[in-house]
């Protein structure tokens, strides 16, 4: 405990500040950095976290802390410091920040309750006032939201009037934390209990013997049970009371845990005899302390040289984090940890109940469980002494936050976790992130390779499949051979072979299909902007004819009709959703059962298990989806992967599209074919000379990187620059673009005011998604060395949102 007078405080006050505030700590109050506090804010009192604690306030007349809200901290000290850091970094409300590592459920909302008094004086006239008084006679103390909703049109004003007229009484108060501890009543048998049962004859005691009897035997054989198990074996609360007064069974209330893996036995697994190339990594990494990317192919044996690594730091006292991608379509990886580390793990992620997230979030915080795996949020568990995080498939685009804020990266966040705590970071990825390789080259973080696959048989039963054969087939050229279909005569030559072998397939169409550029069907030329080198899209919300437009600086064009690079005559937009691809496949293989697996259909609850049961169960030949599919599936009896139309993944205006066609490109490879037979992958393209193309073809990540690192170069893209993404919403189209250009307008004179080159102002232009759920998008980008400090000093207004280094220009 610290005796300093002032502690800066993050409060949650429902509104975008990024500063803490300073209250005074009053005399004989005991308050340490992490704790939770209430405190006075205007006219309400909130909750708050205390982040630090000083000798002196930079604001007059601070206000006392009201009261301390929790003995122990809620937050680490290192975490204290790791939310300061988001927020700075990600330009976030800061309390947004501390909310991400606080037990779930625990942020309170200030309401507004209104109440009835006892003996109201003479009714009002005005009708309204009327209801109010009505609804709280009948309902008693409500929120105002609710009053709200019941009654409308409630000012602020008009609950003052009625306050002051003695009629209702309003107060500011919390919403009660969503997640607590599950409590429960229990019964135990007592030593004479026992002893009653082995006399079986003087069960009578105030109840029926065999009720008696029976309730005993039943705590018998945990020594206690649930109450309202006794009393489902027909124990009435007499007999339990009976019980309890012969002294036999002893009553008391006791904390559940409601644990993720209950009920989930891992047989345990012994780890395998690493492989000397294995062996070496795990060395060079436990060296010491720092940033590692593990690179190495799928199947070459990182998750074996996670789980040493995790085994030393247990060893070594120490806590640690996995995180891995998408984990609720990852049973297996699961598995794998609890296999091997079962009676420590916990498994943190967002389709758990709140209240399974709050046990875990003690249990990991009391250290007694050390080993957190999970998705994103996961990097938040309190662990304590952390010693390891691992992000496996570091490329992953679902580790940035997208909405709402904090908008962070995890893998940026853990690596100042990990230098706040002198943790180790191992970022592992068989095609790693473009920025995260490029660090490895400067020498910024280590790298470490796994050059082979794992051999097949090892350990007796890990064999590993061969590399499928992937064919790249030209469009242009099917095209001139008369085939006009949507797949190519290879791709039907495939499938149909399969369908007769009795084997499934998978036809890949990218998600963004609906999204629509031009293409040249001859020559496969795509229309970019000069200056942003990303493909431009065809704008239809242009008013008189349909034009070219860029997304990121909002440059248009006239839409030739020709193509300007051939003058080939079929220069026509390009892109094919899902349901058309479905329709063809139907049509092109009668008597094929065909399934679809996209968003639409995936967003259903309990629609990926069911997916790969009818799978398993050989219910689908062919399957339709998107990119989901490369993730969530592991199918050994997928043959045939035809990706329908890699030149979509190619086109979109994001200067990540090559390298998320490559990553994808890659993975699909990784899923067709079976241990003892490779696979068909078939990759249809208008340009199949494009890097991403060939460069997964050939499994080549070097020559992919190597390539994309020089554009990136080339035109000012990260590594070599750093983005934020401003985007403005809102109902009305005209609107929202004055508000986008006084903001950037001002943005350009401040920046112009302070004498500096940079960063670029780019926009406004529409979004790549021009309107969610009726509003309209607007967006602006930064672009320079350091863009964050030009905007550090901003508060943009509402309907604003600020993406820092966003991992998708779409
Ligand atoms: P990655 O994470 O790189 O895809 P994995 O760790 O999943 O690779 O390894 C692929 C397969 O090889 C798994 O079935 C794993 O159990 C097995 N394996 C990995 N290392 C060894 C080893 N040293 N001895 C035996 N089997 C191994
Ligand atoms: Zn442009």
């Amino acid at each position: 405990m610290n005796t300093a007078p002032f502690a800066e405080v993050a409060v949650n006050a429902g509104h975008p500040a990024r500063a803490a505030f300073t209250y005074a700590v009053p005399e004989g109050m005991a308050v340490a950095a992490g704790q939770a506090v209430f405190v006075p804010f205007g006219q309400r009192i909130l909750q708050g976290v205390v982040l630090s604690l000083t000798g002196e306030s930079t604001v007059p007349g601070t206000r006392p802390i009201s009261a301390v809200a929790s003995d122990a901290p809620v937050l680490s000290e290192t975490h204290a410091a790791l939310v300061r850091w988001m927020s700075d970094y990600y330009l976030a409300p800061l309390w947004e920040c501390v909310a991400t590592c606080l037990p779930p459920g625990y942020g309170q909302k200030p309401v507004t309750m209104v109440s009835p008094v006892e003996v109201p004086p003479l009714l009002p006239v005005d009708p309204r006032d009327h209801k109010i008084l009505a609804y709280i006679a009948a309902h008693g103390r409500v929120p105002l939201d609710e009053l709200q909703e019941a009654v409308g049109g409630i000012t602020r004003a008009r609950l003052q009037r009625l306050q002051d007229a003695g009629h209702l009484s309003v107060a500011e108060g919390l919403l009660r934390p969503s997640a607590r501890a599950k409590l429960q009543r229990r019964l135990g048998l007592s030593r004479s209990g026992e002893d009653a049962l082995a006399r079986a004859a003087e069960l009578e005691v105030g109840a029926p013997r065999s009720v008696a009897a029976r309730v005993l035997r039943l705590l018998a054989a945990d020594g206690d049970a649930p109450l309202a198990a006794a009393r489902e074996a027909g124990a009435t609360p007499h007999h339990i009371q009976a019980l309890v007064e012969e002294g036999w069974v002893k009553e008391y209330t006791a904390r559940v845990e409601r644990h993720p893996l209950a009920g989930r036995i891992f047989p345990p697994k012994p780890a395998p005899r690493l492989t000397a190339e294995q062996e070496l990594a795990v060395q060079a990494i436990a060296a010491k302390p720092g940033v590692y990317l593990l690179h190495g192919v799928t199947g070459s044996g990182k998750t074996e040289v996670y789980m040493e690594l995790v085994e030393r730091a247990l060893a070594a006292g120490k806590g640690a984090i996995v995180l891995v991608p998408e984990i609720s379509l990852t049973p297996q990886a699961v598995r794998r940890y609890g296999e091997r580390f079962g009676n420590t793990l916990a498994v943190v992620h967002s389709a758990l109940g709140i209240g399974e997230r709050f046990d875990q979030w003690e249990a990991i915080r009391n250290g007694d469980l050390h080993l957190v795996v999970g998705s994103r949020s996961a990097l938040f568990a309190p662990v304590p002494e952390l010693g390891l995080v691992v992000i496996d498939e570091e490329h992953e685009w679902t580790y940035k936050q997208v909405d709402p804020a904090p908008r962070y990266h995890a893998r940026e966040t853990a690596r100042e976790l990990c230098r706040l705590a002198g943790a180790t970071l191992v970022l592992g990825s068989a095609t790693p992130d473009v920025v995260t390789y490029h660090d490895s080259e400067r020498g910024v973080i280590g790298r470490v390779e796994l050059e082979s696959r794992v051999a097949p048989g090892v350990d007796g039963d890990a064999g590993v499949g061969q590399m499928p054969t992937i064919a790249v087939v030209d469009m242009r050229e099917e095209l001139k051979s008369g085939n006009r279909s949507v797949f190519s005569f290879a791709l039907r030559r495939a499938i149909r072979g399969a369908l007769a072998a009795g084997e499934q397939s998978i036809l890949f169409v990218n998600r963004r299909g609906a999204a629509r550029f031009l293409l040249c069907r001859d020559c496969g030329y795509v229309p970019q902007c000069p200056s942003c080198e990303i493909v431009m899209g065809l704008d239809e919300h242009a008013r008189a004819t349909p034009q070219l437009r860029c997304h990121h600086c909002g440059r248009s064009r006239r839409l030739e009709e020709h193509c300007p690079r051939c003058h080939g005559p079929r220069y026509r937009p390009f892109g094919v959703g899902t349901q058309r691809i479905e329709t063809f496949a139907r049509q092109e293989f009668p008597g094929a059962r065909v399934a679809r697996w996209d968003s639409d259909v995936a967003g259903r609850k309990g629609s990926h298990e069911r997916m790969v049961e009818a799978l398993e169960a050989r219910e689908i030949d062919i399957l339709v989806g998107t990119q989901m599919l490369a993730k969530g599936l592991d199918l050994p009896q997928m043959m045939v992967v035809g990706v329908v139309d890699a030149d979509v993944g190619l086109s979109l205006p994001d200067y990540h599209a090559h390298e998320r066609s490559f990553q994808l490109l890659s993975q699909v490879a990784g899923r067709a074919g079976r241990r003892d037979r490779p696979g068909t992958v078939i990759i249809q393209t208008y340009e199949p000379e494009a890097a991403p193309i060939q460069c997964a073809a050939a499994s080549d990540f070097r020559a992919f990187y190597e390539h994309e690192i020089a554009h990136r170069r080339r035109a000012g893209y990260p590594p070599f620059t750093r983005l934020v993404r401003l985007i403005y919403q809102h109902r009305n189209h005209e609107h929202g673009l004055e508000e986008a250009s006084r903001v950037a307008t001002d943005l350009r004179t401040r920046r112009d005011a302070a004498g500096r080159a940079e960063p670029d102002i780019l926009g406004p232009s529409l979004a790549f998604i021009p309107r969610i759920r009726g509003r309209t998008r607007w967006q602006l980008l930064l672009r320079g060395r350091n863009p964050v400090t030009l905007l550090a000093p901003t508060t943009l207004g509402e309907g604003w949102s600020i993406d820092v280094d966003p991992a998708s220009l779409l």
